[in-house]
Order: structure tokens, then C-alpha cells, then sequence
């Protein structure tokens, strides 16, 4: 498709995806070199972001995140701003309190989450890429599921300004797109130290020629609990990979199952202080009974606009950082996260990347999702965890398709900086990979 193509048909694909909650109306591509979109917790100045929550509704920007300051200044066009779980609560997109995209292989399947509908949009649109954020696995977890590579750069590396928060320490904004070469072409666009950052990072500079990734390391705590489908595409991937000249061993890393308990420590501590600021005196909506006592008016209305996944995690994340509770709870997280870094470190010390599935099975129905419970999902995360609370790089490739045709992938972590071991990696396993792309209609 070409850009008047894709723009022509925004719209309509749309309608039948559920990608966008907000799209460009402008149907002439102009001078323009390529076309993004970017998951909506980004702040864009020409359309409204709202973080896939009805807290927000009506909120435009005054300023744009770095990330799409810098893809526009690239010659990029903003198209749309993609549905996602509230907030980036989730792994389905499912939480969304707006639109919930639509997975392109199967209407009735979920995309993935938190970045769903981005991930949603790379796989229809193919010439076009889309800026994710990963706070525990939210660009690998719908990359996977939509079929398409995806990658959360070190933390640090691109610069936070304008994302709107869910957890600060574990935020990371990244790339996702149908063609393994758009990862290292617009993860170069986006990095960066920012002043209106702190915590992006001077960095050492990412080239175009970098190093090829010689080895990995599969961890026996990444290969357990996966669906048979999985389980076999990973294996003969595996083999597929040794045939492109990676060595490949298998170490434990025992680190590894505690970090899921405390990264929803940790996410959801961070996640209750951000949404402090939503009480309806700012930002979006602002509706209310003006004459209820202050605490009474934000009480109402943060019963009426927040979803319910984000009152939970409000209540499990004030829960661990109250008085008396901290230093059983967040402190003990903090150190179980150096424990996990430590255990990378010390594998990635010998390998270049670690490898395991990105996901323990396939993109589910809807109809299954609504009977999982809350505890069900946050498991579900097991394998995209670890490398988001290390800060480590990480990038989902699809690696082969279920007996109904739902793709699998497999996740790559590298050590901190070393993105371009995934890029070589990706680029590499593109050439030799059979990609079957979804009959995309709309
Ligand atoms: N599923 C995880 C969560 O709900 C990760 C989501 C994310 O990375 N934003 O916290």
C-alpha cells in the first residue's frame, strides 16, 4: 500500500480493526518521508491522547512527547493514535476504558496489550511503523500476538518526555513494525538524552554496523508452562537459529519466577501515585458536582471515570507503599530486582542474548478473556517481566503460527545498550523466515 492508499483507507480499516482511537483527517501524505502512528499514551499536539481512559476524554496536548517530536522531524506523519489498555494496565488491551482493537488474524481474538492497537496497526499497515511503550511487556506481548517485531530499547534510552506515566522506573518507548529493518531505522530516530528527561540517559551512540549476535542462552525458567503450539514453533526456531549460525546453551536463572510478583509491586506503586493527578480539576474530563467538600468531589469522580483495573491497581499500589507495609512489600520488590538484573548480567556475560517465547500461548478470544480473573492476566506475563524490570533491551520476532493460524514469537534480551545484537538478529532471521501475513480487509 502505498502512504495515498493507507490514508484513503484509514477510516474504513478502522471501523473493522479498532487500532485508532484517534486518526489523522488529512488524506494527502504531502512531503512527508513515512507514516507512524503511536500508541496513545503519547502526548501529540493535533490530536487528542487519552491513554485509552474516559478520565481523559477531551485532552489535547499542548506539546508533543520527544518520541513523536522526533519521528515528525524525521519526515514522519502522524496517522493515529493507537487504543490501549487503560493507562497500559493490562495484557490484552482488553481494559481499555475507549475502543478495544481487534487482532488481524481473527476478529474475535485480542491483539495483545498494553500497545495492542499499535501492534494491531503494524501488522495492517504495513508500510508504516508504531511507537509502543513496554512498562512489563506491552510492545513484546502484542508484537507477538499480532505477528509483527517489536522492541523496548534500554531504559533510558529514548526519553520519556510527554508519555504519560504508568510506572516512571520502568517505562520504555519503543518500535513496532511488520519489516525487522524499521526496528534499528527508527529506534536510531527516536534515541537520545533529552533535557526535559532526567532520566534519559547519555548513551553510548547506537551504529549502523554493530554487532552481530554470535550466542544465546535459554533459560529453563522461560521454557516452562508454554502451550504445546508454542513449545514446538520454539523448539524448531531454536533449531532454525542454530542454522543461521547461533550457539545456543541452556543455563537457569532462578531469578527469573520471583520477578513477576514484584514487578506488580513495584508497577502498581509507581501507577497509584501517577493517577494522584486525575481528579477532575485538569486534563480532560471535568464534570462534576461542584458543590460536593473537594475530597468528595474527587472521590465521585474518580468512582465514575476510572475502570476497574485501575482502581484495582490504585488500591494494591497504595496497599504496599502505606506505612508499616513498605519495607515488606515495594523494599523487598526493589531488592528482588537487583537479583534479577544481577542473574542477566551474569548470563549475559557469556551470551549475547537470552532467548525464550515471548508469550505462553497465543493471542485468546475475548469470550476466554472475560473469565480470566485479574491474576490469571498478571500471570500471563511471566516471560515478557524480567527483562522490563532489569531495564535490559528486548524485542518479540514472529517465529511461526498456531494450528488456527495465530502467530507465535519469540522473545531476545540483550544486555544493557546492546540493541544492535537484536537488530542484526532480527534482520538475519527475517530473510530465512516464512511470514504470513493476515488477509487484512476493510
Ligand atoms: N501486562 C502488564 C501490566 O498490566 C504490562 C503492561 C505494560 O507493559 N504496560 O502491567
Amino acid at each position: 500500500m502505498t502512504m495515498n492508499d493507507i490514508l484513503s483507507k484509514l477510516k474504513a480499516t478502522n471501523d473493522r480493526y479498532s487500532m485508532f482511537h484517534a486518526m489523522t483527517e488529512d488524506s494527502d501524505p504531502g512531503e512527508s518521508k513515512f507514516l507512524f502512528s503511536a500508541k496513545d499514551n503519547l502526548t501529540s499536539c493535533d490530536m487528542e491522547t487519552c491513554s485509552g481512559s474516559r478520565i481523559l476524554i477531551g485532552y489535547r496536548p499542548a506539546f508533543d512527547a520527544t518520541s513523536i517530536a522526533k519521528m515528525r522531524a524525521a519526515g514522519g506523519k502522524l496517522i493515529g493514535k493507537c487504543n490501549m489498555d487503560e493507562f497500559g494496565f493490562g495484557t490484552f488491551s482488553s481494559n481499555s476504558g475507549l475502543e478495544i482493537p481487534r487482532n488481524p488474524y481473527d476478529l474475535e481474538r485480542a491483539c495483545g496489550g498494553s500497545s495492542g492497537g499499535s501492534a494491531c496497526a503494524a501488522a495492517v499497515f504495513e508500510d508504516h511503523v508504531s511507537l509502543g511503550v513496554s512498562t512489563g511487556g506491552s510492545i513484546c506481548c502484542p508484537a507477538s500476538f499480532c505477528g509483527v517485531y517489536g522492541i523496548a530499547p534500554t531504559y533510558g534510552r529514548v526519553s520519556r518526555y510527554g508519555l504519560i506515566d504508568y510506572g516512571n522506573s520502568l517505562d520504555k518507548i519503543g518500535v513496532i513494525s511488520a519489516r525487522a529493518g524499521d526496528l534499528r531505522r527508527y529506534v536510531h530516530v527516536i534515541a537520545g538524552k533529552d533535557e526535559k528527561d532526567p532520566t534519559s540517559c547519555v548513551q553510548p551512540e547506537l551504529k549502523d554496523e554493530g554487532r552481530k549476535l554470535k550466542s544465546v542462552a535459554i533459560p529453563k525458567e522461560g521454557v516452562e508452562g508454554l502451550s504445546k503450539d508454542v513449545e514446538k514453533t520454539f523448539n524448531d526456531s531454536v533449531e532454525a537459529l542454530k542454522g543461521i549460525g547461533v550457539d545456543v546453551e541452556h543455563v537457569e536463572m532462578p531469578s527469573l519466577k520471583y520477578a513477576m510478583p514484584a514487578y506488580y509491586v513495584l508497577a502498581t506503586s509507581e501507577a497509584s501515585t501517577n493517577l494522584a493527578r486525575y481528579v477532575g480539576m485538569r486534563y480532560g474530563q471535568q464534570k462534576g458536582d461542584l458543590s460536593l467538600k473537594f475530597d468528595d468531589y474527587f472521590s465521585s469522580f474518580r468512582s465514575e471515570y476510572f475502570g476497574d483495573e485501575a482502581k484495582r491497581r490504585i488500591l494494591l499500589g497504595t496497599y504496599t507503599r502505606m506505612a508499616g507495609f513498605r519495607d515488606r512489600y515495594y523494599a523487598k520488590a526493589l531488592k528482588v530486582r537487583q537479583i534479577v538484573i544481577k542473574d542477566y548480567k551474569r548470563v549475559l556475560a557469556d551470551h549475547d542474548a537470552v532467548l525464550a517465547p515471548t508469550m505462553p500461548f497465543t493471542a485468546p478470544r475475548f469470550d476466554d478473556i472475560s473469565k480470566m480473573s485479574a491474576l490469571d492476566a498478571y500471570k500471563a506475563d511471566y516471560l515478557t517481566i524480567p527483562a522490563n524490570i532489569a531495564g535490559t533491551p528486548h524485542m518479540s520476532v514472529p517465529c511461526g503460527y498456531d494450528g488456527d493460524g495465530m502467530p507465535i514469537g519469540m522473545q531476545f534480551v540483550a544486555d544493557h545498550w546492546n540493541e544492535e545484537v537484536l537488530f542484526d538478529i532480527a534482520e538475519r532471521w527475517e530473510k530465512g523466515f516464512d511470514m504470513k501475513k493476515p488477509e487484512v480487509g476493510a
